[in-house]
């Protein structure tokens, strides 16, 4: 089922807590609404649930308008973080409870809830009260619940945050492949831009109840819209580079090298806004940046701060004319305080304007 938000208010007071969000959701879309704490996810999210009503706006579900009708009928399924499970009830009784106040019959209310128990690998907690299983199993448990009745709409807000980094890293590969086989249009709410990265079909970034970029995971990765999405997304995160527009849509900045490696195809994008004296913001990935060590080296001089060798990656810090950057390689044989050359990966180099 497809989901329509068109121009979506939301008005506590004197706070406006989402300001005209528009959005199409594909029918069994996996969309991730990703920003940080206060940005108007969870207020969307439970407009779409009915749980909020807007201050203005429309939200339709496959065609059908649902802005003003109760949760109940609007054929949707909510999984909270805080999992909300009845702590007196057995695993059964719980996954259950949603068919039993609905009135279906004993025996197919059985038989779903041990279909469900199945696919979500938790057959074996049925007898089990919540207290007497792990928190990666709670939230399965709380999934369970939540799809038992097969709803045409999944609405899931932050459901791993109270789980270990471990735990998290599986039941996102978990949730994302039930939800993907089921064919379920899903909207899932998180702060976390790696969870949202991994799991999204799409992702909308909100910023102050303003969606600020909308687009697939390695699309808002590569081009960010703004310099609050560069920020926001990827760790460590895009270096940010002040210049100004001169002649010939020339950029300056402390960092010659740098600012003469924006690609022309970049620079076309924001044909009209380069005019002379205009500020911009340069971006390069940590990963795009490269380090030479090598005396006479071309590039931009720098000076190595800090070296943090992860294993698998190893940030360098390093001070520059235009502040500190920072540069992810696979391992660096120079010290700190290391004088070195910086240049970009061809073609790898943004612009950001706005
Ligand atoms: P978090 O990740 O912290 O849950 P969020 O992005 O989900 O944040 P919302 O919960 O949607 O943010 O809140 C958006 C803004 O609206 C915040 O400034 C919040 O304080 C405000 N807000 C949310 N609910 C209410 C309410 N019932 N009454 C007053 N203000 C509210």
């Amino acid at each position: 089922m497809s989901i329509e938000i068109e121009n979506l208010i939301k008005r506590f007071g004197p706070t406006t807590a989402v300001n005209g969000v528009s959005l199409t959701i594909e029918d069994g879309e996996f969309f991730v609404l990703l920003g940080p704490s206060g940005c108007g996810k969870t207020t969307t999210l439970r407009m779409i649930a009915g749980l909020e009503l807007p201050s203005e706006g429309r939200i339709s579900i496959h065609g059908r308008e649902v802005t003003w009708l109760e949760p109940r009928h609007r054929d949707i399924a909510m999984a909270f973080q805080d999992y909300g499970l009845y702590p007196h009830m057995s695993v059964a009784q719980n996954i259950g409870f949603p068919l039993k106040i609905r009135g279906v019959d004993r025996a197919d209310q059985d038989r779903r809830v041990r279909e469900t128990a199945e696919k979500m690998g938790i057959s074996r907690l049925l007898e089990r009260k919540p207290a007497q299983i792990s928190g990666g199993e709670r939230q399965r448990v709380s999934l369970a619940r939540a799809l038992v009745r097969e709803p045409s709409v999944f609405l899931k807000d932050e459901p791993l945050s109270n789980l270990d980094a471990k735990l998290r890293a599986v039941m996102r590969t978990e949730i994302k492949k039930l939800v993907t086989n089921l064919g379920i249009t899903t909207v899932y709410v998180t702060h976390d831009q790696i969870e949202a990265m991994a799991m999204a079909d799409r992702i909308g970034i909100m910023n102050k109840g303003d969606m600020v970029q909308v687009g697939y995971p390695l699309e808002i990765y590569d081009r960010p819209a703004n310099r609050f999405v560069a920020e926001f997304v990827g760790s460590p995160p895009m270096n940010l580079i002040e210049a100004e527009c001169a002649a010939d849509r020339r950029l300056t900045c402390p960092l010659t090298h740098l600012a003469g490696s924006v690609p022309e195809t970049e620079k076309a994008r924001f044909n009209g806004q380069l005019a002379p004296g205009a500020k911009v913001t340069i971006g390069i990935r940590p990963e795009h940046l490269v380090i030479d060590a090598e005396a006479g080296a071309e590039g931009d001089g720098a000076t190595i701060e800090l070296i943090e060798p992860l294993g698998q990656q190893t940030n360098v810090y390093l001070a520059t004319e235009a502040g500190r950057l920072i540069s992810v390689v696979d391992r660096i044989h120079s010290n700190v305080g290391d004088k070195v050359q910086l240049r970009a990966v061809p073609d790898q180099v943004r612009l950001i304007v706005g």
